[in-house]
């Protein structure tokens, strides 16, 4: 096992009605923003729920961060957060919403001229402006962990950020919340939280049999609440274990002390940049050519992964790492996930090409768990995921 520290601050207040908590959570001398996305909780309940429990805090609001987090809007709740001398963040939303608002508490201390930098130079935060969450969409994990993904229309570009200074304070997660999510999204939150976990897990060499385990536990619980909560997102139960599993798919235990790949995202955010398509859905095009080009080195964990998740007991090493591979292809297919490039864009030839240029030109000469993989790999894997 390597070398790791392992510290997660976020405060999780989890279960039915719990949104009231957040009167508590946010110190009463704050100067609150409410950030949220294009309105879904205007009509589910959760804004009336929010601006309830604040109602003796002094609140303003900024809407409309979309889904992929938009720069060019987020400059404009930045200058918001500088005009009314906001003192602390709440996000009431998706990974969408938490991501920008983890932009926000590094740009809102940030004392370069540029924030893009913090995304282009890789300028980690230290400290940021303290931001709570409310969660009303189980997926990215964003709730529980330091990281953000933004995107920039302009010049078609989606980096990542983070920092120590950037664990929400607080998140709420009520599991009623996902009555209202439409089936797509449900079926994305899914399959995201699902790669995470492959992400993390799907590494060589092994030996780490408790984050093994964790893993694995993680991805059974998915298979097994993906159809009840797809049938009826009322499900209380299903509900509970679908958040909590796309929560702790990505706070950070699971990938102590081994290495962890996170190609496929990087992959996936270039097609979300360039053609606007889902980013859990550019995971699931993505993942099955990165599995089956790195097969040699990952055969033995993917055999694995067959066995004990996908209970395929029989065949050779490599005939189990193959038929886990078509599994997990099957498995999001099952929810409609489409798994190839060409069936969301006509315009996918020369995407391979893009891509790689791109990660030459930003010096992303390695990436994978051993950083072995060039941007010449990298070109191969996206064909393969034509
Ligand atoms: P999202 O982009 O936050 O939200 C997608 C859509 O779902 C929005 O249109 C939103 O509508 C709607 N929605 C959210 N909650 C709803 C509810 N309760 N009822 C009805 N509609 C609801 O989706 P996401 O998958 O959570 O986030 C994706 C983003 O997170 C991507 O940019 C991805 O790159 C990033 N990500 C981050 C991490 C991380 O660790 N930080 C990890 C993976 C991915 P409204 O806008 O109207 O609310
Ligand atoms: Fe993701």
């Amino acid at each position: 096992m390597n070398t790791f520290e392992f510290k997660n601050p976020t405060k999780i207040i989890f279960g039915k009605d719990q949104i009231d908590q957040i009167k508590n959570e946010i110190p009463h001398d704050a100067k609150v923003l409410l950030l949220y996305g294009g309105g879904s909780i205007k009509k589910n309940g959760i804004y009336e729920q929010v601006t309830k429990a604040l109602k003796t805090h002094n609140v303003i609001e900024f809407a409309g961060i979309p889904a992929n987090p938009e720069y060019a809007i987020l400059m404009e709740a930045l200058k918001v957060i500088k005009e009314e001398q906001v003192t602390y963040l709440l996000a009431v939303g998706g990974g969408s919403v938490i991501d920008g608002t983890k932009f926000l508490s590094a740009a809102a201390l940030y004392d370069g001229d540029e924030p893009w930098d913090i995304l282009s130079k890789n300028i980690r935060t230290l400290e940021g402006m303290p931001f709570g969450t409310v969660l009303t969409l189980p997926a990215t994990g964003s709730e529980m962990n330091s990281g953000a993904v933004i995107t920039r229309a302009d010049t078609k570009e989606k980096l990542a950020m983070g920092g120590p200074g950037l664990f929400p304070v607080f998140s709420v997660l009520d599991p009623q919340v996902i009555q209202s999510i439409p089936h797509h999204q449900l079926v994305n939150g899914i399959t995201d939280a699902f790669t995470h976990v492959l992400e993390q897990y799907l590494t060589y060499p092994t030996g780490a049999y408790l984050q093994d385990r964790f893993s694995e536990s993680i991805l059974q619980t998915l298979i097994e609440v993906a159809p009840q909560v797809l049938k009826d997102p009322a499900d209380y139960n299903a509900a509970s274990n679908f958040m909590w599993s796309c929560t702790m798919a990505l706070n950070g235990l699971i990938q102590k002390g081994v290495p962890s790949d996170w190609a496929v995202h990087a992959m996936g955010h270039e097609l979300t940049a360039l053609y606007g398509i889902d980013h859990a859905r550019t995971l699931a095009v993505i993942a099955p050519s990165h599995y089956n080009y790195n097969f040699e080195a990952k055969k033995e964990k993917l055999a694995q992964y067959g066995e004990r998740v996908w209970n395929i007991t029989t065949g050779s090493t490599e005939d189990k790492a193959h038929a886990a591979i078509e599994k997990t292809e099957a498995f999001f297919n099952e929810m409609g996930i489409d798994t190839k490039l060409s069936q969301y864009t006509k315009d996918y030839e020369g995407t391979a090409e893009i891509i790689s240029k791109r990660f030459k030109a930003r010096g992303w000469e390695g990436l994978g768990e051993h950083q072995n993989l060039k941007p010449e790999d990298v070109e191969k894997i996206v064909k393969m995921a034509y």
